[in-house]
Formats: structure tokens, C-alpha cells, sequence
């Protein structure tokens, strides 16, 4: 097995299935950029090649697809149901919703039964300034229908100071009120927030939003798994919340996170930008791949930081 000296392995991991995306979120995507996908972007079948290999090597036991947008491929039916057949621990998707109604069947097909849904705002307006395309309708109706069909659900929230901090109360009362647990995720400084104003501007740190939640809840900070990157609290009678705290708590000494590209890169850790590129694997004949496979992990858990320090790569490319 592959272990570094915090005792880290790779054991969660993340398929960027495209990088190209329906929305622009302000946060992720430099303002004029248009979301493509990135242009050497491997097909379903050689990606669940990468996935099976990564499991042999890796021990890889739990998938989560993300991108940009994974609804929007036209490999994510074949993806997803080619990925339930890998006899895989757990399998999560990370989502706008835009797409969700019409990809219930396939989700529910390949065997998922919980998914995270990325929402900001209950405020269309805010929606369009803060996503840059979609409709908040849709993502509504969308979050309807599969808990209709008793999808597990959790919102993921970027709360930000000056654009969305007066939606953080209404998205939570929405998801307690559903059996929906809320994530926060905590700004992070990704891509173009690595440089300049908007970074220090919007930073929310998890002490504020927890005096912003202890105005109108009652909290208690409660256990969660070794790995897990959120820090989790109850709210008794009502439900759960978490927060991923990038900066004011970091998970970096515990986490297990590996990403692969929708055009075959390993990355080893979000605050570094070297990269293996995995993609001519599938082109060895196969008793030679997982030694090659071995040397390339060892290198990318070798990228692990201790704590976060911002990266200028773009969320999108990588996947949350
Ligand atoms: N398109 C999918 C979605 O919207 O959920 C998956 C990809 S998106 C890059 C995954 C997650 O990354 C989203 O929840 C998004 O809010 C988060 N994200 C992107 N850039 C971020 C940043 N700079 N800080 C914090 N979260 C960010």
C-alpha cells in the first residue's frame, strides 16, 4: 500500500468528467471565460479503465464524479452506469441540478443513492449574478423530484460576504426543513481568487457563519469521520449542518483525496499544481500498468501539503 509519512493514502476519488460547465460561478470561473471542455478530454470507456486500474493500485474504494458540469456530458449516462458495475464501496455525484430531472433514472440505475447538489442562493436574481447561466426553478424542481424518489441529499453552499451572507439563514431553514443536510464550503482561494481583492473581501470564516447560524439555532459541534472534510453540527430536533473549513480548520494531515482529469491527470492535492498524467496507461499491456500506475501515485501523494495554500488552477479542470 501506498502511505506517506502523515500516514496518508489514497483511498477517495474524485473523476473530473468534463471541465466544461453550464454555469460561470464567479467564484470558479475568471469573468469572460468561456466554460469548454478541456481539449484532449478522454471518452467514458477510457476513463473507467484509469478508475479500475486506480482501484487495483490504490485500493480506491469510493468514487465521487464532478467536473465542471457531469450532467452536461454525453458520456455521463455511460459513465456512471459503467462505474455502479465496479463493485465500488460508494459512489456520489456533485451537480448544479440544472440536468438532475432528466438523469434521475440513470442515477438511480448505477446505484446511488445520495448526491451533492451545488446551490448558493434561494434568490433567483442572485442565482444569475453568482451562477452566470441556469435557472433557479430547474434546480429547485430537480432537488424535488429526487427527494421524491428518496435520493439522499446535501446542499453545498460558498457563503460570501458581500454576495450571499443574507441567504445563508434561508438556505438552511429551506434544508432543515427537507431532511437535507448544508454544507458550507468556505471560500477558497482557487484560480483567480489566488490573486487580488475578491478573496480577503469575501472571505466568510466558519466563527462567522456559526454567530450568523447561533442568532436563530441552537448548535452542537458533533463527530465526524477521520477523513471526513467537514466539520459537522447538530442542530437537536431540527437536523445537521457542516463545514468544510479550507482555512479555519484544515483536513489537509487527514485527507485520503485523489483527482483525476476528464484528460487523464492525477492531481495529488488541491494546493499544488504538479500533475501526473496517467492517460498513455491505456495504451500498456495491462501487467505493465500497475507498476507504472504505482511509481506515478507514490509521486502524486508525494504533492500532499500540510495545510492549504491556494492554487491558481481552476476548480473546473479538477473537480470540488
Ligand atoms: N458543477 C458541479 C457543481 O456545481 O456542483 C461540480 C463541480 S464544482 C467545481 C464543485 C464544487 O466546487 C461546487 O460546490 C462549487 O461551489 C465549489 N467551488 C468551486 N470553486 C470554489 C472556490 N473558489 N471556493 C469554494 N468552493 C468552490
Amino acid at each position: 500500500m501506498i502511505v506517506d509519512k502523515l500516514g496518508r493514502r489514497f483511498k477517495n476519488l474524485r473523476v473530473s468528467l468534463t471541465s466544461a460547465c453550464n454555469y460561470a460561478c464567479t467564484y470558479c470561473v475568471p469573468d469572460g471565460k468561456r466554460l469548454m471542455p478541456a481539449r484532449e478530454e478522454l471518452g467514458a470507456d477510457e476513463l473507467l479503465t484509469l478508475v479500475r486500474y486506480l482501484k487495483d493500485a490504490a485500493g480506491i474504494d469510493k468514487v465521487r464524479v464532478t467536473g465542471g458540469e457531469p450532467l452536461i456530458t454525453p458520456k455521463f449516462d455511460d459513465f456512471l452506469l459503467g462505474l455502479g458495475a465496479l463493485d465500488l464501496k460508494d459512489i456520489s455525484l456533485t451537480t448544479n441540478a440544472q440536468k438532475l430531472s432528466e438523469k434521475l433514472d440513470v442515477i438511480s440505475a448505477a446505484g446511488l443513492k445520495r448526491l451533492n447538489i451545488s446551490l448558493d442562493t434561494l434568490n433567483p436574481l442572485k442565482f444569475r449574478q453568482i451562477a452566470r447561466g441556469g435557472d433557479l426553478e430547474t434546480v429547485l424542481e430537480g432537488i424535488e423530484l429526487a427527494l421524491s424518489r428518496g435520493i439522499k441529499l446535501k446542499i453545498n453552499m460558498v457563503p460570501m460576504r458581500t454576495v450571499n451572507r443574507d441567504d445563508v439563514l434561508p438556505l438552511l431553514r429551506f434544508c432543515l426543513e427537507r431532511g437535507i443536510e448544508l454544507r458550507f464550503i468556505e471560500l477558497m482561494r482557487m484560480g483567480h481568487l489566488n490573486q487580488g481583492q475578491g478573496f480577503a473581501q469575501d472571505f466568510l470564516s466558519m466563527q462567522s457563519l456559526l454567530d450568523l447560524i447561533g442568532a436563530e439555532y441552537e448548535y452542537e459541534r458533533t463527530d465526524a469521520p477521520f477523513d471526513s472534510t467537514a466539520v459537522r453540527f447538530k442542530i437537536p430536533g431540527q437536523g445537521t449542518f457542516g463545514i468544510i473549513a479550507n482555512e479555519s480548520e484544515p483536513f489537509c494531515s487527514a485527507c485520503t483525496r485523489l483527482r483525476l482529469s476528464s484528460d487523464g491527470y492525477l492531481y495529488g492535492c488541491l494546493s499544488s499544481p504538479r500533475r501526473e498524467s496517467i492517460r498513455d496507461l491505456l495504451t500498456l499491456p495491462r501487467h505493465l500498468v500497475l507498476p507504472q500506475l504505482q511509481a506515478r501515485l507514490l509521486s502524486a501523494l508525494q504533492v500532499k501539503q500540510q495545510t492549504f495554500q491556494g492554487e491558481t488552477t481552476v476548480m473546473k479542470f479538477i473537480g470540488g
